[in-house]
């Protein structure tokens, strides 16, 4: 279904958190994503656990879900944050534990380079904790980067 006119986009967005009860803020979130206007929830991952890669405190848990938003790229950026915040995110210094991080992978084909905003997200490709995830659910977004190329980042898939 589309809002307001302005056609669906697919859009795909990575979650993490590595404070507090980790697994209920992925799952709260992901609920909270489905709930906004103008973002439908089309498919989600497992929940994988990580070891903190560039950075230091527990593991991580993450996660890839697959939206259909009919907001712009920023719009969907800002309600990613909106649901950041709302988890209680704080950003103390660079690469800080964090109860919830949600970042926007892509949206659609579009190439986007601004001050506020890259997408495809720059990192992503150098990170197993996204590329398994997003293989999970979008195994063709992923054809030329085998997350298997990843030594030393050991992604665990929960059970669900
Ligand atoms: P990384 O981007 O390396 O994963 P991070 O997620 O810890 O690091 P944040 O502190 O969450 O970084 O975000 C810093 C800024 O990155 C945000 O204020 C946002 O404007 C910007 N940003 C740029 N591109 C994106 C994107 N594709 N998704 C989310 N944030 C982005
Ligand atoms: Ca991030
Ligand atoms: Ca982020």
């Amino acid at each position: 279904m589309t809002t307001g006119g302005r056609p669906e986009v697919t859009a795909h967005v990575a979650l993490g958190a590595n404070l507090g009860d980790a697994a209920r803020t992925l799952r709260d979130a992901l609920e909270c994503l489905d709930h906004t206007p103008g973002i439908r929830l089309v498919k989600a991952s497992s929940l994988y656990r990580t070891a903190p890669v560039d950075a230091s405190g527990p593991d991580y848990l993450n996660a890839v879900a697959e939206v259909a938003t009919t907001l712009t790229a920023p719009g969907l950026l800002a309600a990613l944050q909106a649901i950041e915040n709302a988890a209680g995110r704080q950003r103390p210094y660079r690469n800080a534990p964090r109860t919830l991080d949600l970042d926007l992978l892509l949206y659609g084909s579009a190439r986007i380079d601004s001050p506020r905003l890259t997408v495809p997200h720059p990192r992503m490709w150098q990170r197993a904790f996204v590329l398994v995830p997003l293989k999970e659910i979008a195994p063709e977004m992923v054809r030329d980067h085998e997350p298997g190329q990843f030594a030393g980042q050991v992604v665990e898939r929960l059970p669900d």
